[in-house]
């Protein structure tokens, strides 16, 4: 080795871990991102990832906002600005919302860095080491791993096919509080679930609201796929029956582009403060030019007519995914079906692991997300998320082959 080089095996060591913050220790890399290296060669048809298939976005019109934005309103959309968000855009943000039933103004609406910052956000102002979030049975991976830094002890509640059951919420509630511990939030995402597929029931919701009032217990309710609902009108959001006890979430990633990373958060007054208080520590303002850039599109373009062909495309693929699935898996396999946003959950036939199968299913050229990253103590070995938002129908009638020749040559050992 050159002397001028430092040793490899010196410089992976790391001589920092006694000093990193307690937090850290619930820092550790999901499984979903170990996985993209894998899942992203080409002969690997990946059923693993959540990315949005933005092939079908008008990228002229994009392009020429994007231009425009630059030419003619320059010096503000590259400077710093609000850190409760751009003023048009939060009144283009309260438009967007009412397709959901909510009356917002655009002074409750804080915009975030995607809706990914937004649950760090609500996290970081309201829980202290130990409080607990309650979560659905399986719930986001991206949310878990912000409430795992902020030390949170997350706790589950079961889903059936109409979304958490209320009884057992209400359980739940009973039993942390009976432990002497503080809940802080329940943390849900009504509307195709993810990664569970599912939504709540309009005869939940009542339910599920009255449950959280009456024992007051805040809501954050996470809604990135509202709109991509494959039939019907979209459902009523919980925040539109409750303006006190929820704290909404909404995002531009699923029915624009993840890339520009704008989301919001619409709160009750008091809190919205205290949110915007903690953007502004964590990042002064939300980035202007892809807020500017998000509202330019929205005034220009046909914007929902543009969702309208997102939902089409999903649900040709969901389709896809559905067929083969009914076709393919063996007995004893089962699966929800969703009729919106990107995912399907799976469930093994007894005795099989999702996760210790990965890297069979892998040689076989197909990648999931074994379910257990969607729990924060280890359930879920016998499940899995298949998403269905990015290959082709064609590829997904050929992955979820794979699959089941996997799973079947599994059942035979
Ligand atoms: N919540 C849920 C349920 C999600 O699925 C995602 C993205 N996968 C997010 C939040 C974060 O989305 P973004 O930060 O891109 O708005």
């Amino acid at each position: 080795m050159s002397a001028d080089l430092p040793d490899v095996r010196q410089t992976r060591l790391d001589n920092y871990v006694d000093r990193y913050a307690a937090r850290t220790k619930g820092m550790t890399a999901s499984e979903i991102r170990a996985l993209f290296s894998v899942a992203s060669r080409p002969e690997v048809v990946s059923l693993a990832g959540g990315m949005p298939n933005i092939a079908g976005l008008p990228l002229d019109v994009v392009g020429s906002a994007v231009r425009d934005l630059v030419v003619d309103h320059g010096a503000t959309a590259m400077q710093y600005g609000s850190g409760q968000g751009d003023p048009t855009l939060r009144d283009q943000i309260c438009d967007v919302m009412r397709l959901e039933g909510i009356d917002a103004h655009p002074d409750d609406v804080v915009v975030t860095v995607g809706s990914q910052q937004a649950v760090d956000l609500v996290t970081r102002v309201f829980c202290d080491p130990g409080d607990v979030v309650i979560c659905e049975a399986p719930s986001y991976v991206g949310a878990l791993g912000v409430f795992r830094a902020y030390q949170c002890e997350v706790v589950h509640v079961a889903m059936d096919d109409n979304g958490v059951v209320p009884e057992a919420l209400e359980q739940a509630i009973a039993a942390v509080r009976a432990a002497g511990k503080r809940i802080k939030f329940f943390y849900t995402i009504p509307n195709f679930h993810n990664p569970a597929g599912v939504s709540l029931s309009s005869e939940r919701r009542g339910r599920v609201l009255e449950i959280c009032q009456r024992n007051d217990l805040l809501v954050l309710e996470d809604n990135p796929y509202g709109l991509l609902g494959f039939d019907g009108e979209p459902r009523r959001a919980l925040r539109a029956d409750d303006r006190e006890g929820v704290i909404y979430l909404g995002s531009f990633s699923k029915t624009f582009a993840p890339g520009f990373r704008v989301g919001w958060a619409v709160a009750p007054h008091a809190v919205r403060e205290k949110l915007v208080l903690a953007q502004e520590s964590a990042t002064l303002c939300p980035p202007v030019f892809s807020q500017l850039a998000i509202s330019s599109y929205l005034t220009r373009h046909d914007w929902m007519g543009q969702v309208k062909q997102f939902r089409e495309m999903y649900r040709e693929r969901r389709d896809a995914m559905l067929a083969a699935l009914t076709e393919k898996m063996p007995a004893a396999t089962t699966w929800t079906k969703p009729d919106g946003g990107f995912y399907v959950w799976l469930t093994l036939p007894e005795g099989l692991d999702a996760k210790a199968m990965l890297p069979r299913a892998v040689t076989a050229r197909v990648a999931y997300v074994p379910g257990t990253a969607f729990f924060s103590d280890g359930f879920g070995s016998q499940c899995m998320r298949l998403s269905y938002c990015h290959p082709t129908p064609e590829r997904i009638t050929e992955g979820v082959a794979r699959l089941a020749a996997v799973i079947n040559e599994e059942l035979e050992l």
